[in-house]
């Protein structure tokens, strides 16, 4: 299979079975913007699920936040997004396409008679790169003026930076803790695509953990480490993960160290999380534009310091994209082919399915039974309408781990089939082991 069209197949897959849909499709769609369905949320909740537990509920060191999008203009100064988060760009003035000036597909020297447009074909119509700031601008309050412009934040770490005393002050953490945060983040990204692997607004999940100078390098040892085995506990394939490390000439200007984690998309490697060492480039910035001190008091050592921070960011849609990209896969089964997306059982959206064998013989009365109970508990979906091989299928398609059956010795002595996903083998369980026999599984796994 030729790796552009496993995109395309999954790109209709999510559509299909209400992953993915694209953004205001009934009017022709909006460039990059993807909404999720009935599937993908769940898909996504559990992502971000997994990444707060084990972020903030299994640590002592990590507080949670949840900061606003909007933030004062001149938090993006003190970043230096407003001078330096630009791309350069050029813009064909024969079909009005904006590409980045860095784009391969472009031949010759942009603003240069001999530059050809990589979309029509012209010839001497691309002009000079120009520097295009990719944070969305909006207008707070009634009158469009300069005074009242704000930014659609570009990423969530800085309501992290701007309140650290807060959580340091209201809670009983004492450095070296963290700040943990899910969020929109925007950005008018030039060359967006790959579905929902770049896109102009997507969910990030960040933690800025603040360290004594010093310390900061067996912290950000630490943190790369833990980072690459969470992403390995999501059952995605360890041959496709990788850490891609910044050389000096791609070091961000805020950062000391940096490493990618990469996956291996069907597009080639590419980064799905950023662990960095940021120094105290942020809160020395903050304190600098602010005028408040932003330092830490160490009461034990009897000593004052601006912390370094080591942060860990990845995108929430990224990784959702990750794991569908990693699950799919087609086999033949007895001459038909069967197609799979094989989640882990713990980031399934749909945990099992639940059919009764035929209509009759009161299984579909014992079928509704099995599941309203376990609906309490798992997300589970009801299926009475076809051949019970095709009910498998569509399970199969949404990555559902598990399918109970009702048949005619389920009514008379009390037990199930549990049907795997992966190995289509069967296990025959009793009805009052179900619950367990699923949560196990599920949870273990
Ligand atoms: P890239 O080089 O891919 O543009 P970046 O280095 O700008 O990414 P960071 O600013 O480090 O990315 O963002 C951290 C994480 O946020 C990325 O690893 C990615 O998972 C996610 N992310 C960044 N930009 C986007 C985007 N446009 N769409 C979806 N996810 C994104």
């Amino acid at each position: 299979m030729a790796d552009t069209t496993i995109m395309d197949k999954l790109v209709s897959l999510a559509k299909r079975r209400g992953f993915v849909f694209q953004s205001s499709e009934i009017y022709g769609g909006l460039g990059s913007v993807w909404d999720y369905g009935p599937l993908g949320v769940e898909l996504k909740k559990n992502v971000k699920d997994r990444w707060w537990h084990a972020m903030v509920h299994a640590r002592e060191d990590i507080e949670g936040l949840d900061a606003a999008i909007l933030m004062h203009p001149k938090v993006w100064e003190a970043s230096g997004h407003v001078a330096g988060f630009t791309d350069p760009l050029v813009d064909c003035k024969h079909c009005k396409n904006r590409f980045r000036a860095d784009d391969p597909r472009i031949k010759g020297t942009p603003g240069q008679p001999d530059a050809q447009c990589p979309v029509c074909g012209s010839k001497g119509t691309l002009t000079e790169p120009r520097l295009f700031n990719l944070m969305f601008k909006t207008f707070m309050g009634p009158v469009e003026d300069q005074a009242a412009v704000v930014y659609l934040r570009p990423e969530t770490a800085q309501g992290i930076y701007v309140n650290y005393l807060n959580v340091l002050n209201s809670s009983r953490q004492r450095i070296p803790f963290g700040i943990a945060q899910i969020g929109k983040a925007f950005r008018n990204e030039i060359t967006p695509g790959n579905f929902i692997f770049r896109t102009r607004e997507f969910e990030q999940m960040e933690m800025q953990f603040f360290v004594k100078p010093g310390t900061d390098v067996e912290w950000f040892e630490r943190w790369r480490a833990w980072r690459m085995e969470w992403h390995q506990g999501l059952g995605l394939d360890p041959a496709k993960l990788r850490f891609s490390q910044h050389g000096p000439g791609e070091l961000a200007h805020y950062a000391k160290a940096a490493f990618d984690i990469q996956y291996e998309f069907p597009f080639g490697w590419q980064e799905i999380e950023g662990v960095h060492n940021r120094t105290d480039f942020d809160l020395g910035r903050h304190q600098q534009y602010s005028g408040k001190k932003l330092e830490y008091f160490d009461q034990a050592a009897n000593e004052r310091y601006l912390p370094y921070i080591v942060e860990t960011s990845a995108g929430a849609d990224r990784v959702a994209l990750t794991l569908m990209v990693d699950a799919y896969r087609e086999e033949q089964v007895e001459g038909e082919t069967r197609v799979v997306l094989g989640f882990h059982p713990a980031i399934a959206p749909i945990k099992a399915g639940v059919f009764p064998l035929v209509k009759k013989d009161g299984m579909p009365a014992l079928a509704t039974r099995v599941y309203q109970a376990l609906r309490r508990r798992l997300p589970v979906f009801y299926d009475d309408s076809g051949a019970i091989g095709r009910r498998y299928r569509r399970m199969d398609e949404a990555g559902t781990p598990f399918c109970v059956t009702i048949d005619g010795d389920s009514v008379t002595g009390g037990t199930v089939t549990v049907r795997h996903r992966d190995s289509m083998t069967q296990d025959r369980v009793a009805l009052d082991q179900l619950d367990s026999y699923l949560e196990a599984r599920i949870r273990g796994s």
